[in-house]
């Protein structure tokens, strides 16, 4: 079946080879596909999933759109660009204190006109429903986009995305991604086969544990093959890795400021404190135990999140 799409995002965006990284490192190759070009209020992977949720959201013909996360949130930053560009009103609920100052991602979704709502990390998907009601009850036609866009209709911004690798030259081994509501890996291992994919992918765990996150792919998995009438994919092809959490989610470290800094020297390429910086120190430190073979292709799948470099505390905690 064909799902209805609205043409947002600057497509496909480019695979990059990264022959400094590569050297540094030792091998394998690797290259980084570069999502975090997308284009929508500085880009990112929620620009591909908003792509199908808009779409949606046009046929039930709502007026706001309203959607939940971190307080440095990059799905909420792209769903304010999204409203701002489409003419809709938009309401996020975000975790954390409202601090003195916005800054990075906060500060864009201020720019974009986006009402923000505080919570706590605990209550907000809560929130998010109690937030929803009460726009229905002011007779706004709100529209609820889940936690990272994660749901059927959006992971489908995943299932097109592997069809562009068919359009560069080399077969990829790999592709590493960070994964976290889960929606980017299950769209991936959804559209693999379609696109003629038959290398592996490696979610690295931003928050949580392999249980959990297993789970949270294999329904989506489920829900997304039924949603688009794909046959089932098994949930063997689901791997992931959580030795990577550290202090958990948002609290960049050691290994994160590291990774920033390698891609940063060898490549010029920006990585962000809490998804990309903690995949590619996860991938850093799969190539050092020598995880991959040597002549491996390796696909880092850039997901965007840049402005939170910018933000507290990581500014702080980049310095120098
Ligand atoms: C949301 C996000 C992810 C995780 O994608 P999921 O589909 O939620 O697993 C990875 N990287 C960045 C930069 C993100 O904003």
């Amino acid at each position: 079946m064909k799902i209805p799409r609205v043409p947002i995002a600057h497509l496909p965006t480019r695979i990059e080879y990264l022959p400094r990284l590569t050297d540094a490192l030792g091998g394998p190759q690797l290259y980084c596909k570069r999502d975090d070009q997308t284009g929508l209020g500085f880009g990112g992977n929620k620009t591909r999933k908003l792509e199908f949720l808009l779409a949606e959201a046009r046929a039930q013909n709502v007026d706001t759109l309203v959607s939940v996360g971190a307080i440095q949130s990059n799905h909420c930053r792209q769903v304010a660009a999204l409203s701002a560009r489409f003419g809709y009103q938009c309401i996020l609920v975000l975790s954390g204190d409202e601090p003195a100052l916005a800054s990075g991602n906060l500060l864009l979704d201020q720019l974009f006109g986006a009402k923000i709502v505080w919570s706590t990390r605990d209550n907000r998907l809560q929130m998010l429903e109690d937030i929803v009601k009460t726009a229905q009850h002011e007779g706004r036609r709100p529209y609820k986009i889940p936690y990272g866009g994660s749901s059927a209709v959006g992971l489908m911004g995943y299932v097109e995305a592997m069809k562009e690798l068919e359009l560069f030259p080399e077969k990829f081994d790999w592709i590493v991604i960070p994964s976290s509501s889960g929606g980017t890996q299950a769209g991936m291992l959804l559209g693999a086969k379609g696109a003629g994919f038959t290398g592996k992918i490696l979610g690295i765990c931003i928050e949580g544990n392999n249980r959990e996150l297993h789970s949270t792919v294999a329904s989506l998995m489920r829900e997304g093959a039924e949603l688009c009438g794909l046959p089932p994919v098994s949930e063997d092809t689901i791997l992931v890795n959580d030795h990577y959490v550290g202090g958990g989610y948002g609290i960049m470290g050691t290994p994160e400021i590291e990774a920033i800094k390698l891609l940063a020297l060898t490549e010029g390429l920006l990585l962000d404190p809490v998804y990309t910086g903690r995949a590619a120190a996860g991938l850093i430190d799969l190539v050092r135990k020598g995880f991959f073979n040597k002549t491996d292709r390796v696909l880092f799948w850039h997901t965007g999140g840049t402005p939170a470099l910018f933000a507290e505390p990581y500014l702080s905690l980049l310095q120098h």
